[in-house]
């Protein structure tokens, strides 16, 4: 089996060519990164251009870099949700030309899950059930997965997500915004001293697995502001005192927001082991799982609770292809997919795409036609 995996839920446009073992024959991502940084943040209508302008490109030199041409394919997978749902259309429609073009079928992909079962290409011996805590931009969620498709959500943000927060903090630290915000925090925590400024960790006393980050958010500002730390002077050009503030406050912020993960993970597993006692594995992906001192930390808590931790390497952890190709070929492998479309849809055609979309709702495949 060979499988092309297309994703275009959010800001980058990717696409992967992974085969039935596992291996990785190509991964191609093409970044919006100075687009967000131009405007601020993901705005709709500029990355649905952004992705349309590349999707081609990008699809043509996975193949390529695969050795590969579209009629080597088992099937094409692509990222029908969670997403913006104008940049979702970009990806589910370049999936069905090529799929309607070369007679293959189709596969629907969660974002969500493509983010936990990528973790099942990187260790083999991950098996059902296990727990996953998955932390990204527009995600905070821990679940237990059960099987294939079968996941209970065990907590989640109740308003912003961690990613939202380094992304904010790193904002209003005046760090480079050319590229996303949390690896900037990460790197300027490690000149910091964690324990300068004093956060208070987020819902204490909470007797659930919820998050929440606005507060935190909002407490990092406040901070900022008393030191008047200016966001318009970029870090690099600070004085060394105004550089060690913003440390300091980089390394409380990272500690805190990485500590709540931790709280409220311990519960979780205490949880999940009650429901499904044989669990070996607890996987942490998404974007914020690429931050080392977040993979430290929760490596620790895993360890405690007597689990090993799986947390994909970095790139596997950030939006990528290779996780939508490997969630297809592990639903198409089951019987999961939509039959190949027509050659040539209908001007009309209504796309199956799930802006929301939440993981563990029951999905079945073969609704993609019009309506
Ligand atoms: P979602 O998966 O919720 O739809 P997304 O797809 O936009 O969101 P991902 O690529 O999965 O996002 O994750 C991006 C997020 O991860 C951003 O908020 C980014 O700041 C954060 N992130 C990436 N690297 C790091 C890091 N080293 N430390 C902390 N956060 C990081
Ligand atoms: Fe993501």
């Amino acid at each position: 089996l060979v499988v092309l995996g297309i994703e275009t839920s959010c800001d980058d446009t990717a696409a992967a060519v992974v085969r039935g073992n596992g291996e990785i024959l190509s991964q191609v991502i093409s970044s919006q990164a100075e687009l967000l940084a131009l405007y601020g943040g993901v705005a709709p209508k500029q990355a649905e251009e952004a992705h349309s302008r590349v999707i081609d490109k990008v699809v043509q030199e996975a193949l390529d870099r695969a050795n590969l041409t579209e009629k080597d394919l088992s099937a094409v997978a692509v990222t029908i949700g969670p997403g913006l749902g104008l940049c979702l259309r970009v990806g589910v429609q370049k999936a069905r030309r090529v799929a309607g073009a070369f007679n293959l079928p189709i596969v629907g992909v969660h974002h969500m899950e493509a983010h936990a079962l990528v973790a099942r290409l990187v260790e083999h011996e991950l098996s059902f059930p296990f727990m996953a805590l998955l932390i990204s931009g527009g995600h905070n969620i821990i679940v237990l997965a059960h099987k294939l498709g079968q996941y209970t959500q065990l907590g989640t943000t109740v308003d912003d997500a961690i990613g939202e927060a380094f992304d904010k903090t790193a904002k209003w630290l005046g760090l480079d915004m050319r590229r996303s915000g949390g690896p900037a925090v990460e790197e300027l925590a490690l000149e910091g001293d964690s324990k300068s400024v004093l956060f208070n960790v987020p819902m204490k006393n909470h007797k659930d697995c919820n998050f929440s980050y606005a507060g935190l958010k909002t407490q990092v500002r406040l901070a900022i502001e008393a030191r008047e730390i200016d966001a318009k002077c970029s870090v690099s050009s600070a004085t060394k005192e105004d550089r060690r503030n913003r440390a300091d406050i980089a390394a409380s912020f990272q500690r805190v927001a990485v500590l709540h993960l931790e709280e409220k993970c311990e519960r979780a597993i205490d949880w999940a082991m009650k429901l499904e006692p044989s669990i070996k594995h607890m996987v942490v992906s998404g974007g914020v799982a690429s931050n080392q001192y977040v993979r430290f930390r929760l490596n620790n808590i895993a360890g405690s609770k007597n689990l090993k931790l799986v947390c994909p390497p970095p790139c596997l952890c950030t939006d990528n292809g290779v996780m939508v190709a490997w969630t297809g070929l592990e639903h198409f492998r089951v019987g999961r997919f939509d039959p190949p479309p027509p050659a040539v849809e209908p001007d009309d055609f209504m796309y199956d795409i799930r802006p929301r979309w939440p993981l563990g709702e029951e999905f079945a495949q073969g609704r993609s036609e019009a309506r």
